[in-house]
C-alpha cells in the first residue's frame, strides 16, 4: 500500500488551493472509481482532497427554466429529484441504468463525468497503454476491442467513455462550471472531452487542478419527452456496449426538434449532430429515423471485432425514436 494524505475541504477556495499547491493530489468524490484505480496502481495520488462536504450538493432551477446541479450531488439524489424527473426523464433513466444502488449513493456528478475508461489494458499496469503511459502503445487495437470505439477514435487509443449520465447531459447541451486558483470558468460538455488524436492521456479541457462545481442544463422543452436506452451484456450492474439518449418533438408529422447522443461508441459521449440535422424538418417515420442513423454512422470506423456496434446503434436510433413518436401521437 502506498501512503497518501487525506484532507477534507470545507470551502471551494480551500479545495482548489490544496490542489494548486500539490499537482499530484486528486479530488475525492464518492471514490467509487478513484479508489479502485488506486488499489490497482493506475492512480498514485500524493493526497486526496475530499470534496463531499463542499456546499455543492443542491439542484436548483435557473431563471431560463433550466436546472443547475451541484457537482457533489449523488447519482441517487439526482435520479430522485422531482424536477429532473419531470423535465429530463432520459437523464434519470441514464443515471438509474448505471452501477448499483449502493454505488449511486456514493457516486457524485463531478466524479461520474471524470471516471476513467474501462478498457482492460488501461486498468492493468503490467500492460502497455497510451492513455496510462503515453507512447507505450495500444494493445486493444490488435487485441480485445469488442467494446471499443467505432467513432472518433485514433490509432493511438480506441477506448470508450463509460458514463451513462454524460450521454444524457450531452444530448441536452449541459455546461460544466469549474473553479481554479485563477478564478471560475465554464465549458460546454461538447467541448469538455478532448479529441483523442495522439494524446489519449489528455482527456478533458479542464485546466490543471480545476474543481468541477456544477453542471447547468439549459431549458429544453423537448427533453420532457426523452428516453435513455442502454444495451449491456447482462441486465444490471454492467457498463453499456451501446446506448442512446433521445428526445423528439413532432408537429403535423414533421420533426420540429430532436436530440440524440450515443454512449459507449467513442472516447466521449457522442452527440449525433449529423443525425439531428438529417431529421430536423423531415417526416417523422421509420424511414427517416433509419436514414438519420446512417448519416451519423457513415463516419464509423469499426475494428475487426466491434462492427456489431454499427448495427446496434442503427437499431437503437430507430427503436427509441419510434417509441417516442408513438408516445407523441397518443
Ligand atoms: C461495479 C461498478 C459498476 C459501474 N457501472 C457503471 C455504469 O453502468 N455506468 C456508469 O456511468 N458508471 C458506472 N460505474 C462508475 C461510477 O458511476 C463512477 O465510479 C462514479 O460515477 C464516479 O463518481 P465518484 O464521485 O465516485 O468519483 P471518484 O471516484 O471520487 O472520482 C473520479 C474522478 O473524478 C475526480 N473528481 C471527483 N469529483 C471531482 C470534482 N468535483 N471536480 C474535479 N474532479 C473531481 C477524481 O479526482 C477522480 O479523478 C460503475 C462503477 C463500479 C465500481
Ligand atoms: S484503447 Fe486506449 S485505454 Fe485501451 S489500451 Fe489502447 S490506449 Fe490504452
Amino acid at each position: 500500500m502506498r501512503e497518501f494524505g487525506y484532507q477534507r475541504a470545507s470551502d471551494v477556495a480551500g479545495a482548489v488551493a490544496l490542489l494548486g499547491a500539490d499537482p499530484d493530489a486528486r479530488f475525492l468524490g464518492g471514490g467509487t472509481n478513484l479508489v479502485d484505480l488506486m488499489k490497482t496502481g493506475v492512480e498514485r495520488p500524493s493526497r486526496l482532497v475530499d470534496v463531499r462536504e463542499l456546499p455543492l450538493d443542491r439542484i436548483e432551477s435557473t431563471q431560463d427554466g433550466g436546472l443547475r446541479i451541484g457537482a457533489t450531488v449523488t447519482n441517487s439524489d439526482l435520479a430522485a429529484h422531482a424536477e429532473v424527473r419531470r423535465r429530463y426523464p432520459a437523464l434519470v433513466q441514464a443515471v438509474l441504468a448505471g452501477a448499483s444502488g449502493q454505488l449511486r449513493n456514493m457516486a457524485t456528478v463531478g466524479g461520474n463525468l471524470l471516471q476513467r475508461t474501462r478498457c482492460g489494458y488501461f486498468g492493468d499496469v503490467t500492460k502497455p497503454c497510451n492513455k496510462r503511459v503515453p507512447g507505450s502503445g495500444c494493445p486493444a487495437i490488435e487485441g480485445d476491442h469488442r467494446n471499443h470505439a467505432i467513432l472518433g477514435a485514433s490509432r493511438h487509443c480506441v477506448a470508450v467513455h463509460p458514463s451513462d449520465m454524460g450521454v444524457a447531459l450531452t444530448a441536452f447541451d449541459a455546461v460544466i462550471s469549474y473553479e481554479t486558483t485563477e478564478g471560475s470558468g465554464e465549458l460546454p460538455l461538447c467541448d469538455f472531452y478532448l479529441p483523442v488524436g495522439d494524446t489519449p492521456h489528455l482527456e478533458t479541457a479542464l485546466p490543471p487542478g480545476a474543481l468541477i462545481t456544477g453542471v447547468t442544463l439549459p431549458s429544453a422543452p423537448v427533453a420532457a419527452r426523452s428516453r435513455y436506452r442502454k444495451v449491456r451484456e447482462r441486465a444490471s450492474y454492467a457498463f453499456a456496449i451501446g446506448s442512446i439518449a433521445a428526445a423528439l418533438d413532432v408537429r403535423d408529422g414533421v420533426v420540429s426538434d430532436v436530440r440524440l447522443a450515443f454512449g459507449a461508441v467513442a472516447s466521449r459521449p457522442w452527440r449525433a449532430r449529423a443525425a439531428e440535422r438529417a431529421l430536423t424538418g423531415a417526416r417523422a417515420d421509420g424511414e427517416s429515423f433509419a436514414a438519420a442513423a446512417d448519416a451519423e454512422l457513415a463516419a464509423a470506423e469499426p475494428l475487426i471485432h466491434n462492427g456489431y456496434k454499427v448495427t446496434l446503434m442503427r437499431n437503437l436510433v430507430v427503436a427509441v425514436l419510434s417509441e417516442l413518436l408513438e408516445e407523441a401521437s397518443r
